[in-house]
């Protein structure tokens, strides 16, 4: 059923959600990564026709691929903000070839950079020079689900979405959803820890995952691929990997808990008057809906602006200051739907909101979602963006779009944020005519800063990458980069394993 509460309106027609995988920019040149932020190559050899044939012998040639036009993908980010100059990309089907690999490239001193689905947002995937890009495209075998345990095991190359699809078969579902999903490989989901628009309901990577294989720096397989919920034996080795971007080790095997799929769903779309509103539906939505609360997401309206401009989509309740998206899941229809009605009526007598849909078909349910999953399309429609994946105190949570505004006066184009409320993460973009690096360099580091100062972290899911590393120590005492820097030696001693990344590669 598909009904609007209060004012009747029409939901206007938009792309309905589906899968899709991300599509690229064609039309930005962008420059070498090197080059744009100066960085120093470090000491590793250059690709030989020795190692060529290595590889060539272990892989075949089409796995083992090479030329400029077949890199062009492997080289740069979906949104053409980076772009390294790898000379080839491996292309394993298996653990022993992934050690076989790095077990070589430890040897001979060459770097590496493992990529999964090329969907992250800080570089972390994308080779800084010459890094040689191990793939794990052709790593996408589901190797077991247990339908009464809910326990999946499969290669780190599966794409998301379509792990989902199999588990759907069995009435399970992966604990995360982004808007990549279609795109990005769990081996990848996995390395960067993402976290997601069900991470309120389902919590973290760190949670979910029971177990991993990894291929350490000189090619030895770790094998923690316990499919256990309880496993106290000794150190949690699994979470070092869980978010350490490929720089500890290269991960082949996931085993991850899955919850049952729920069979009735709603969302709800509603228009709030300022943030405190926001808060106070927040609260009250975490108070009624309990254990069905299973996304609470929020947009402002400048980001509503920004669609309609780009994308042509509106808000389909008219124009607010600030849009909730609300969804429930559970197993009980008319339960779910009860308490989401009450839920509502009491936001709206109380005030805290004012206008607002609700949708419980799937198609309108995709519709009302692509509302929020489809903001990033519109970043390929500018000039350059600037993303900024934050969290911070809830009290705080839009002080820092404020804050920018201001801070960016005339030298932008659109400051506006949105993102996933319920886990106090706050997605902040600076749109620009065109890329500039001194203005980037006028953002950064103030508005990590100014982070720190509000009581937040400059990188809730998407990670420090290449492009956020340099300002680790704004996010970390001296005592823990040391201490990963002591782990970094540690795991990777040669230090081949995705370089330039998380770490700072440059000295302030
Ligand atoms: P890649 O981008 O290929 O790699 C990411 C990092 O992991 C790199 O450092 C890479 O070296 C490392 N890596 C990849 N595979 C391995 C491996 N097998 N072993 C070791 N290291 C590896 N992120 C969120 O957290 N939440 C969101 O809601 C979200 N929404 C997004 C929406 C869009 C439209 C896009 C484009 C991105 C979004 N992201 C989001 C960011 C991105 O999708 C995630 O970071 C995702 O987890 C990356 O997966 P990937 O397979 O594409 O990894
Ligand atoms: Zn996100």
């Amino acid at each position: 059923m598909f009904f609007n509460f209060r004012k009747c309106v029409n939901i206007i027609t938009l792309t309905v959600r589906k899968s899709h995988s991300i599509k690229r920019f064609t039309h930005r040149k962008t420059d070498l990564t090197k080059v744009t932020y100066n960085v120093q190559r470090q000491n590793f050899n250059e690709l030989q026709q020795k190692h060529i044939d290595f590889f060539r012998k272990l892989l075949g040639e089409h796995r083992a691929v090479m030329g400029v036009s077949n890199l062009e993908k492997y080289n740069e980010d979906w949104i053409n903000n980076l772009k390294g100059s790898s000379a080839i990309v491996l292309k394993p089907k298996s653990t022993e070839e992934v050690s076989h690999i790095l077990s070589f490239c430890n040897d001979n001193n060459l770097a590496v950079c493992p990529q999964g689905g090329n969907t992250g947002l800080v570089g972390g995937q994308l080779p800084v020079f010459d890094e040689i890009v191990i793939s794990t495209e052709l790593m996408n075998e589901i190797i077991s689900l247990d339908d009464n345990s809910g326990v999946v095991v499969c290669q780190a190359g599966c794409v998301l979405e379509s792990i989902d699809n199999i588990l759907a078969e069995k009435g399970l579902m992966v604990p995360l959803d982004l808007g990549a999903k279609g795109s990005c490989h769990i081996g990848g989901n996995v390395s960067t820890n993402a976290g997601g628009l069900r991470l309120l309901r389902y919590g973290n990577l760190h949670g979910n995952v029971l177990g991993l294989e990894v291929v350490k720096a000189n090619g030895e397989i770790l094998d923690c691929l316990s499919t256990l919920k309880k496993d106290n034996t000794g150190y949690h080795l699994k979470h070092l990997f869980i978010g350490s971007e490929g720089t500890l080790g290269f991960v082949t095997k996931v085993a991850m808990q899955c919850p049952p799929r729920s069979k009735h769903t709603n969302v709800a779309f509603l228009g709030t008057q300022n943030f405190g509103k926001v808060l106070k539906t927040f609260k009250k939505a975490k108070q009624d809906l309990g254990e069905i609360l299973s996304a609470v997401e929020v947009i402002d309206s400048s980001t509503m602006e920004f669609i309609d401009e780009k994308l042509n989509i509106k808000s389909p309740i008219g124009e607010y200051p600030f849009y909730l998206l609300i969804e429930t899941s559970g197993s009980n229809e008319s339960h779910d739907t009860e308490k989401l009605n009450t839920f509502l009526e009491t936001a709206l007598n109380k005030h805290f909101i004012l206008n607002g849909i609700v949708a419980s078909e799937p198609a309108k349910i995709n519709t009302i979602w692509s509302i929020r999953e489809k903001i990033p399309e519109g970043f390929k429609l500018c000039g350059a963006v600037f993303c900024y994946d934050v969290s911070l105190p809830l009290e705080h949570y839009f002080t820092l779009v404020d804050d920018m505004n201001i801070y960016m006066g005339n030298l932008s184009e659109k400051v506006f944020g949105f993102g996933h409320l319920g886990d106090g993460n706050l997605h902040l973009q600076i749109e620009m005519k065109e890329f500039s690096k001194e203005v980037k360099d006028h953002i950064e580091p103030y508005i990590f800063k100014r982070i720190k100062d509000l009581g937040g972290s400059i990188s809730a899911e998407h990670g420090m990458g290449f492009l956020k590393a340099p300002y680790l120590d704004i996010a970390r005492p001296q005592s823990a980069i040391k201490l990963m820097r002591d782990l970094k030696i540690l795991f990777d001693p040669k230090g081949i394993l995705n370089p330039y990344k998380v770490l700072p590669w440059r000295i302030f």
